[in-house]
C-alpha cells in the first residue's frame, strides 16, 4: 500500500488528470475540429467519473463488513483513501484486541481475589461479581446480573450505606445466614457514578477480637478482686487501726496471703496457657510411662483431699503414651484436682487408665456435685465456671480445663465429659492408637 500523502496530493492528482484531459481536447481541436475536441473532453471526464464511482462502490461494499484484511485496492487518489482506511482499521482492531486482553486479565485477577468484588453501574445494578462475592451475598451473577443490589442484599444498614454517597470508612455488616457472617464492605466510586464494592469476610477476625476483649476483661476482673482485698487490709494495717500482731491483724495477714496465692495461681495458669498457645505441638516428646504417672497423681489427690475423700487408683492396661510428660501431668492433674475440689467430703474419686479398643483412656470419676448438661460444651472455655463462688472458694482459676483442652489437642487426644448433677462426673482423656503402646505381658500379669 502507498504511503499517505495528504489533502494536497488528492487535489494535485485530480487537477493533473483533469488538466491532461483538457490538454488532449485542446490538441484534438485543431486536428479534428471542435466536435471531436468536445468528445475527447467528455470521454476523458466520463472515464474519470467512472473510476471514482467504481472505487466508491468498492468502499460502500467494504463498509458492509469492514475489516483490515478486506480493504479494497484503490486506484488513483482512492489508493490513498484505502491505504489510510487500512491503517486506521488495523490500528483500531489492535487496540480492541489489547483492550479485550486487559479486560480478560482484569476479570481473571478479580476472580482469583480472596475478597469479594462487585461492579455496580450508576443505578446500583450489578454489572459483574466474582465468585467470592456471589457466595458472600448469596447471589448468582447469571440470574441476578442487572438487578439492583439492594433488591438482593436487603439489609437496611447496607442500603443506607450505598445511598450515603460518602464512603471513607468501610461498613461492617453482620449477616445471619445459618452461621453468622461478618463482612467489611468498601465502596470505591469510579467513572460516571459507577462503583466497585470490595467485600472482605472478617468473621474470624471479629471472633478473635471479641475473644481478646473478653479475655482482657476477665483477667482484669480476676485480678481486681484479690487486689481490692489486699489493698483494703493493707490500709487498715498501715494506719494502725488494726495492729499486725493482734489476732485480727493475723487473720488479715492470712487472708492477704490467700489472695496473693490466688493471684499467683492465676498468673501461673495464664503463663501455661500462653506457652501452650504460642507453640503448635508439645515442646519435646518421649515415651511416658502411664503407671507411675497415674500413681503419682493418686498421691497428689490424697494430699489435696487431706483424708476427706476415698481415692482409688487403677491401671488396667499398663502402657506408654508418646507425649510431653510435664504437659500430660499438668492436664491430668487439673482433672484430678477438679474431681477432689468439686466432690464433698466423704465422696469417692477414682483414677483409671484403661484400654478401649486400640485407644488408651485416662478417666477421672467422682461422686461429686456434677454438672448440668447445658454447661458441659462450654467447660473448656477460658474462665467458664458453673458456680463462680465454689470455684473461687476451692482455689480455682477457671483456666484448668482450658489448659487441659490445649494439651490434649497438642497430643491429638480428646476429652469426653459425662456428668449428672448431684451424682458425679466422669472426665476421660482418649489417646489415639498411634500415641499409645500397650504392654501385652504386663496387662496379662
Ligand atoms: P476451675 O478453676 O473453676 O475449676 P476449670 O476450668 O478447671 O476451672 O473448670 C471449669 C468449671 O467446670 C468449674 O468452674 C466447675 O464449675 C466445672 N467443673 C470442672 N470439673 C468438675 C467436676 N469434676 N465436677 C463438677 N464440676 C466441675
Amino acid at each position: 500500500m502507498a504511503r499517505p500523502k495528504g489533502v494536497g496530493f488528492v487535489w494535485m492528482r485530480s487537477a493533473i488528470l483533469a488538466g491532461a484531459t483538457a490538454f488532449a481536447a485542446l490538441v484534438a481541436w485543431p486536428l479534428a475540429g471542435p466536435a471531436w475536441a468536445l468528445g475527447v473532453l467528455a470521454a476523458g471526464l466520463a472515464l474519470l467519473l467512472l473510476r471514482h464511482l467504481a472505487n466508491l462502490a468498492a468502499l460502500v461494499r467494504w463498509l458492509d463488513h469492514p475489516s483490515p484484511s478486506t480493504v479494497p485496492e484503490g486506484s488513483g487518489v482512492w489508493d490513498y483513501v484505502f491505504s489510510t482506511l487500512y491503517r486506521e482499521t488495523r490500528k483500531a482492531r489492535e487496540q480492541q484486541h489489547r483492550l479485550t486482553a486487559v479486560l480478560v486479565r482484569f476479570r481473571a485477577a478479580a476472580r482469583a481475589m480472596p475478597d469479594g468484588v462487585v461492579i455496580l453501574n450508576e443505578e446500583n445494578q450489578i454489572e459483574w461479581a466474582n465468585p467470592i462475592a456471589e457466595q458472600q451475598f448469596a447471589i448468582d451473577l447469571e440470574k441476578d446480573g442487572g438487578q439492583p443490589i439492594s433488591n438482593l442484599v436487603r439489609n437496611p444498614e447496607f442500603v443506607a450505606f450505598l445511598a450515603r454517597g460518602e464512603w471513607g470508612e468501610p461498613l461492617t455488616l453482620r449477616l445471619a445466614r445459618g452461621e453468622e457472617l461478618v463482612l467489611s464492605i468498601r465502596v470505591v466510586p469510579y467513572g460516571q457514578d459507577e462503583k466497585l464494592l470490595l467485600v472482605r469476610d472478617v468473621t474470624r477476625w471479629e471472633k478473635l477480637e471479641t475473644m481478646r476483649r473478653d479475655f482482657v476483661a476477665n483477667v482484669s476482673h480476676e485480678l481486681k478482686t484479690p487486689l481490692t482485698v489486699l489493698s483494703g487490709f493493707l490500709e487498715t494495717l498501715a494506719d494502725g487501726t488494726v495492729p499486725a500482731g493482734s489476732p485480727q491483724g493475723r487473720r488479715a495477714l492470712a487472708l492477704m496471703r490467700d489472695q496473693s496465692e490466688r493471684m499467683l495461681r492465676l498468673i501461673e495458669d495464664l503463663l501455661t496457657l500462653s506457652t501452650l498457645e504460642s507453640t503448635s505441638g508439645p515442646a519435646s516428646e518421649g515415651p511416658v510411662e502411664v503407671g507411675p504417672l497415674v500413681g503419682a497423681l493418686g498421691e497428689e489427690a490424697r494430699a489435696l483431699s487431706g483424708g476427706r475423700h476415698d481415692i482409688q487408683v487403677r491401671v488396667e492396661s499398663p502402657a506408654i503414651v508418646v507425649g510431653n510428660e510435664a504437659e500430660l501431668r499438668s492436664a491430668f492433674g487439673n482433672l484430678v484436682s477438679n474431681a477432689v475440689r468439686y466432690t464433698p467430703e466423704g465422696g469417692r474419686v477414682t483414677l483409671v487408665w484403661w484400654r478401649r479398643g486400640a485407644e488408651g483412656v485416662f478417666t477421672v470419676e467422682d461422686t461429686g456435685i456434677g454438672i448440668e448438661a447445658e454447661h458441659i460444651p462450654r467447660l473448656t472455655e477460658r474462665f467458664y465456671r458453673v458456680d463462680r463462688s465454689r470455684s473461687r472458694e476451692t482455689g480455682g482459676t477457671g483456666l484448668g480445663l482450658a489448659i487441659v483442652k490445649h494439651v490434649l489437642t497438642r497430643h491429638q487426644a480428646t476429652l469426653e465429659i459425662e456428668s449428672e448433677p448431684g451424682r458425679g462426673s466422669r472426665f476421660s482423656v482418649v489417646f489415639p492408637a498411634r500415641r499409645v503402646r500397650f504392654r501385652p505381658s504386663a496387662a496379662a500379669a
